[in-house]
């Protein structure tokens, strides 16, 4: 099969011919139709995620179709049209019985603990406790758009940070994550305002029907602060500078949500802690979504109360999608680029 690969960190990227994954006794193996391209598989080949072994292929945002299926496997049949959230849970710890897949102790995560989905084929594990079928009226694209991003961004705002209708809501960074929170704090009658220095990126928020505030040219957290303060602040992007401008942009009682992976090769980064106190803030993080909940997100966008395939602005090969994980070294893509390793032929939704 086709798979995109490398075999040093920072090193050279390729497409190869890899032999198809194995399948498990309690797994299946997949044909990719569609993945997401996203910055955390650019971290990945700079060698940011402790998880990776090398070599390595990367890819964990996912939806295709199911090819083989192990024999302890009692759910899923050949043929059925599948995704998955990035983060897979063993389906047998404290945290997995409780519902909490997200945070499971000993998860898998393709892409990072195993080869992922920049292939044309791929294998998960624990398939009865990990696998989503997908809606009809759902493609493959919008699926492999939400299993990361998207639902990282629904879980955080709607789970974690639990956003009220008329409440305030701040987005840090209007890259596919960012953009997702905006879209869902609008579904939840929230008033969004949109921080970014990227003039486009801040043109597909207000479509979105946010307020645009280019933070070359104002002062977000000033501009915030004269609004009242914002009830919910999200740093959608990951750097010290907008994680402390995110919390203090709140109002007294508010709560940051921590969207974006600090790009620190750390993860360590100095936080207004002394507002924290006086202002008594919450501070929430949002790590993917398991696969029980993912129901209650897809039913929203089958039914259109979320329209995610506005968010992909590419849609190409395997080749290509290499060539903008390379690019991501020096610029941020806009929107979601969805890759179908399969070929472009199959389904396209743009
Ligand atoms: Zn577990
Ligand atoms: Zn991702």
């Amino acid at each position: 099969m086709k798979a995109m690969y490398f075999n040093e960190f920072e090193g050279e990227l390729s497409v190869v011919d890899l032999p198809k994954p194995e399948l498990s006794p309690n797994g299946v193996v997949i044909k990719v139709e569609a993945t997401g391209l996203c910055r955390s598989d650019w971290h990945g080949w700079m060698g940011h995620d402790v998880d990776i072994s090398l070599p390595h292929v990367p890819g964990h945002e996912l939806a295709g179709v199911i090819t083989a299926v192990g024999s302890e496997v009692k759910k899923h049949s050949v043929g059925d049209r599948v995704t998955v959230p990035f983060v897979c849970g063993c389906g047998e710890c404290e945290f997995c019985l409780r519902g909490d897949a997200q945070v499971c102790p000993t998860q898998t995560q393709p892409g990072f603990t195993g080869f992922g989905s920049f292939a044309e084929y791929v294998a998960i594990e624990n398939a009865d406790f990990n696998l989503i079928e997908i809606p009809e009226g759902v493609s493959f694209s919008v699926a492999a758009a939400l299993g990361c991003r998207f639902a990282t961004a629904y879980r955080g705002l709607v789970k974690r940070a639990k956003v009220l209708a008329n409440e305030r809501v701040v987005i840090y960074g209007c890259g596919g994550v960012g953009l997702s929170a905006i879209m869902i704090s609008k579904a939840l009658g929230a008033t969004v305002y949109a921080v970014d220095v990227n003039s486009h990126a801040l043109e597909l928020a207000a479509s979105l029907g946010a307020i645009p505030i280019n933070s070359t040219e104002v002062d977000p957290v000033a501009f915030l602060q004269s609004a009242g303060g914002a009830h919910v602040a999200v740093d959608a992007l990951g750097s010290e500078t907008t994680a402390g401008q995110s919390i203090l942009s709140l109002q007294r009682r508010g709560r940051h949500l921590q969207l974006g992976l600090m790009l620190t090769p750390t993860g360590l980064s100095a936080l207004p802690i002394g507002r924290v106190i006086a202002w008594e803030l919450d501070l929430l993080g949002s790590h993917g979504m398991a696969a029980r909940d993912y129901s209650e997100m897809l039913a929203m966008v089958a039914s259109g109360t979320f329209n995610p395939s506005i968010l992909i602005t590419r849609e190409v090969d395997l080749a290509e999608g290499l060539i903008s994980l390379q690019e991501m070294s020096s610029s941020s893509p806009t929107g979601i680029t969805v890759i179908h390793p399969s070929g472009l032929g199959s389904e396209v939704t743009h």
